[in-house]
């Protein structure tokens, strides 16, 4: 035991002094790096203080060793092998082990004799147990319902059951009846409950994330972040550990402020998106589906977009989904430095429900070394495009749709999108007409001042880029 209690417990202040750090940092690409160092650091010192802190035995540390080194390296070969677009389907997948995780140590703790509790606290660790294997369930199911979403593996086409709001209520309440069951109850007989909460947790989860519609899926992401945080403190709660009581609610806060900022990006009240059933509308297709066309549209070449951007003053660059597969960020900062040595105020409009997860075009961005200045959110410069020649759309679509504003029985009604269609000349690069996540058709396409520029974001930027140099 190289860890005394004393020395265990400045480490856990350390360690949650990091993580705050770390949070902090994380709110800006620029200090992103330094806030990702800090949680590096501060998780190691946390995994440090407690494999080697008074609480496990020294029989304990070969077992726990052998589950760092296979957890570890699949941790790493999974990080090498995920590709940047699979990176929020990645991220579902941690929550859902999050959960996993939480429901284990609920059972396990349950039926651990080996610590002895008194009655007043015996009571109170059997409903820890039973809240965090409550959350845990409900967290592990949702979270791999979104990774079946965000990867295409399940259609993004809400799932309504009739009275589906009534079964809600009815698994809940029978949460509640089990829970009292629960409490009090011995080992043995305490099982069946438990057993039984789990998988109605588990069908809660199912139904929760299957019933939420392909546009609301940016809420679902972040509020599973805050579940999976909510299921680790409760895991800190039963195993009686302060720092993950303390990492859990840093995450689960910083979920919820998340999710409620999703919310309001997208005009949605978080309980009507947590009941289910938005996105849902008249939606003719599922996510990725290929919409009805309604009119004519307007293709351009590249070499054409070229002439018009080298001809503007003003040009916003909005990036959607398309960019991050096909990795065209890089060219796109090739376009933009081209035009901005030859004077063009080139700007970056940045949806916060553009791509897959919170901040993914900012990463993109960040990465291809796009100054932080010139990449605007949607409220900052969503009153520019009347004075912008050329808005270039790449591999956008659901964030510039119109029918968002002019069409209140569209599925993403009132969810507040880019109006580049107010730019002189609006280009939407992408490869057909198919519809964005949430299977709306995009009548921008078929405006008066659209272009289309068929391709392969990245091939087709190649081109523009060829065709502004020569
Ligand atoms: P969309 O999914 O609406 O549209 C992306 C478009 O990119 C598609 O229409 C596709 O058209 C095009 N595309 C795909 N691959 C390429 C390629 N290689 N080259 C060129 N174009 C390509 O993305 P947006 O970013 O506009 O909107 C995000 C959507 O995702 C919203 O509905 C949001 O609610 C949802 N969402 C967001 C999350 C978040 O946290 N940000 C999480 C979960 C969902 P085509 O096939 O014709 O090329």
């Amino acid at each position: 035991m190289l860890f005394d209690a004393n020395l265990a417990t400045v480490a856990y202040i350390g360690a949650a002094i990091l993580f705050i750090l770390s949070l902090g940092g994380l709110s800006h690409p620029e200090t992103a790096r330094r806030g990702n160092l800090y949680g590096i650091v501060g998780m190691t010192i946390a995994v440090l203080a407690t494999v080697l802190g008074p609480r496990v035995t020294a029989a304990g540390i070969p077992w726990i060793v052998g589950a760092l080194v296979v957890g570890g390296a699949i941790g790493l070969y999974a990080a090498k092998r995920v590709q940047m677009t699979q990176m929020p389907e990645l991220v579902a997948l941690m929550h859902s082990l999050v959960g996993l995780a939480a429901c284990l140590v609920g059972f396990a703790s349950y039926v651990d004799t080996s610590v002895a509790y008194t009655a007043a606290e015996k009571a109170v660790h059997e409903v820890e147990i039973y809240i965090g294997v409550f959350i845990g369930a409900v967290t592990f199911s949702g979270s791999i319902v979104a990774f079946g979403k965000l990867s295409g593996k399940i259609g993004g086409k809400p799932l309504l059951l009739p009275a589906r709001h009534w079964l809600n209520l009815a698994g809940v309440l029978a949460t509640v009846w089990f829970g009292i069951a629960f409490v009090g109850a011995g080992v043995e007989a305490g099982v069946v409950p438990l057993g039984i909460m789990t998988v109605i947790a588990l069908l809660l989860g199912i139904h929760m994330v299957m019933a939420i519609g392909g546009a609301d899926m940016p809420v679902v992401v972040s509020m599973l972040n805050s579940y999976s945080g909510w299921a680790a403190a409760a895991t800190g709660f039963m195993l009686s550990n302060d720092l993950l009581i303390v990492t859990g609610a840093l995450v689960g806060s910083s979920g919820a402020i998340l999710s409620y900022i999703m919310c309001r990006a997208m005009n949605r009240s978080f309980v009507s998106v947590i009941a289910g059933g938005f996105g849902t509308g008249t939606a003719p297709a599922a996510a990725g589906g290929a919409a009805q066309p309604q009119g004519e549209v307007q293709a351009v070449s590249a070499v054409e977009t070229a002439e018009m951007l080298r001809s503007s003053k003003n040009v916003v660059i909005v990036p959607g989904y398309g960019m991050a597969v096909a990795q065209a960020q890089h060219t796109v900062y090739e376009i933009t430095k081209f035009l901005r040595e030859k004077g063009v105020n080139v700007r970056f409009a940045i949806h916060p429900v553009a791509g897959r997860m919170p901040g993914h075009m900012n990463v993109l961005l960040a990465e291809a070394k796009v100054p932080y200045d010139i990449v605007l959110e949607m409220d900052e410069i969503n009153d520019d495009f009347p004075d912008t020649d050329v808005s270039m759309v790449i591999g956008a679509n659901d964030i510039v749709n119109p029918a968002a504003q002019e069409d209140p029985t569209s599925p993403i009604a009132g969810m507040p999108v880019l109006q580049v269609w107010n730019a002189k000349t609006s280009i939407v690069m992408k490869r057909s007409m198919a519809s964005g996540y949430a299977g709306v058709d995009n009548p921008l396409f078929y405006k008066e001042n659209n272009r289309m520029l068929f391709g392969d974001a990245k091939k087709m930027l190649d081109e523009v880029l060829v065709a502004l140099k020569s």
